[in-house]
């Protein structure tokens, strides 16, 4: 196991690598979450060891035991799955950056509680359902104008950029279109002065992170080709 990790996460640094060189953008421009949902804190020991120090999670009463376990401040802790709103308190005390952000209801809620325990500032990225996915979560399109400047006036969250999930083809190719939309919106806040620092984009998996890359991502959230095939597939 132990080497099966550290194999994989080489090739996966080498494809993020190849992917940035290949589009004449430095790889170091490129964040590396490693996405450990469904993956005991052993698991997670393991990969620290081979070098990562960011994970990802998608569920929040999941993360918080390997949290507790493995350290608060001793890795980098990133929601990328939907929120609920009973677990925003948990979520705020425990991640470093939630991608997930998905309404005005959510962010309100978020904000009220990080000035409830004196957090000083939580980055968040909003999650944009492109595909218009009813089963998927993400903000329509539409929406995003009033969440943006929701965010404008908010004391404590920091709006760090976007995220997508885009829906799954075979033909990997075909998402595309997807990360060009959400780069181009993101450009857009950019150029607004809507968001604060250069403006992420959080996007690609294991199937498409090359061509995320290719489209500009600067975090990719990788599960599978670091820690192999999921047991119970999320
Ligand atoms: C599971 C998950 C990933 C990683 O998926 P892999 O295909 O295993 O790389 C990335 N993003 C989100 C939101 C996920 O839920």
């Amino acid at each position: 196991m132990d080497s099966d990790i550290a194999t994989n996460l080489a090739l996966v640094k080498a494809r993020i690598r190849n992917a940035a060189v290949r589009v004449g953008r430095r790889p170091d421009e490129v964040k590396l979450i490693a996405v450990s949902k469904t993956h005991p804190a052993n698991t997670l020991r393991e990969a620290m060891n081979a070098g990562i120090d960011c994970f990802g999670e998608n569920k929040v009463q999941e993360a918080e035991g390997k949290i507790a376990d493995i350290g608060r401040h001793t890795a980098e802790w990133h929601l990328i799955g939907h929120l609920q709103s009973n677990k925003a308190r948990k979520a705020v005390q425990l991640f470093d950056m939630i991608h997930s952000l998905d309404s005005v209801e959510l962010a309100q809620r978020l904000e009220r509680i990080c000035i409830d325990e004196g957090r000083a500032e939580l980055p968040v990225l909003v999650q944009v359902d492109l595909a218009g996915e009813v089963t998927k979560s993400g903000i329509d399109e539409a929406d995003l104008s009033e969440l943006i400047e929701f965010l404008k006036g908010c004391e404590r969250l920091r709006f760090k950029g976007l995220m997508i999930v885009p829906p799954f083809f075979d033909d990997h190719e075909a998402t595309r279109p997807y990360l060009v939309r959400l780069r181009e919106l993101r450009d857009r806040m950019a150029k607004n002065g809507d968001l604060d620092g250069k403006g992420e984009l959080s996007m690609g998996m294991s199937h498409d992170f090359e061509i995320a890359i290719e489209e500009g991502a600067t975090m990719v959230r990788v599960g599978t080709a670091v820690f192999g095939a999921r047991e119970y597939p999320q």
